[in-house]
């Protein structure tokens, strides 16, 4: 009988880091309902962390409390929308929180199916087998450079734009996110990650860390731990999703 995904399982841990003063990063999961979400706040005084804790919370609201009209994917976008318009109008009526934004990473599960969307520069892994593969495509300047071979990626590094982000959730009225979609299998194992992650860790230290016989919640903590030795110059989140057979 061939092996299927019959459940899935997640852990999730944020950190302020070691430099920075508050954590303007914020996550939200729901195993129930097949939504995991990212976000990473920008902005003045705490303004970024309410961008970010408002984009969280309105994805989760609009996918975990109401009843699904639409293919998930849809129901996503719309989500996201709702989000970007919660966002913008309150910074529009509040000058302390003018121009807040927030990246957002979502992986949603249904069965097989799956999508990961994206806005700015948190990013979407899976691990499959022992390789490890970035499904999201970074909103950001530098990495924009890069695929249009504009730039290497050593430049990029010492780039001082590489913090400019080309999209965000709050900024404008709209935005649009990319939407992959893929199927899941057996063992699968998804990292949901704000840059606060991989700007310490390279591809190849997340990946041996991943394969680690763990539990999420260790993994969790190894990635966080790892990241905070390598610096910690900014807020680290990571949500861990496994497709169990
Ligand atoms: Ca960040």
């Amino acid at each position: 009988m061939a092996s299927v995904v019959a459940h899935y399982s997640a852990s999730a841990l944020t950190d302020r880091g070691l430099k920075r003063p508050s954590n303007e990063d914020a996550f939200g999961l729901s195993v129930e309902h097949g939504v995991y979400v990212v976000c990473d706040g920008m902005g003045g005084a705490a303004a970024g962390e309410v961008a970010s804790t408002l984009a969280v919370a309105e994805v989760m609201q609009w996918l975990t409390q109401r009843p699904r009209t639409s293919p998930l994917p849809i129901e996503a976008a719309e989500a996201i929308a709702a989000a970007n318009e919660a966002i913008f109008s309150r910074s529009q009526r509040n000058q302390k929180l003018n121009g807040m934004g927030t990246t957002l990473v979502a992986l949603l599960v249904e069965d097989r199916r799956a999508w990961m969307v994206n806005v700015g520069d948190s990013r979407g892994y899976r691990l499959r087998g022992s390789r490890l593969e970035q499904i999201t495509l970074d909103h950001s300047l530098v990495e924009e450079q890069i695929r249009a071979g504009q730039m290497s990626p050593e430049e990029a590094a010492r780039s001082p734009l590489k913090n400019v982000i080309t999209r965000a959730l709050g900024t404008q009225s709209m935005v649009t996110p990319d939407i992959f979609e893929f199927e899941t299998e057996p063992g699968d194992l998804f990292l949901l990650c704000s840059d606060g992650l991989v700007r310490e860790l390279d591809d190849s230290l997340v990946e041996s860390l991943l394969r680690l016989d763990a539990t999420l919640e260790e993994m969790c903590s190894r990635l966080v731990e790892a990241a905070k030795e390598a610096g910690g110059h900014d807020n680290i989140t990571c949500v861990l999703v496994r497709a169990e057979s």
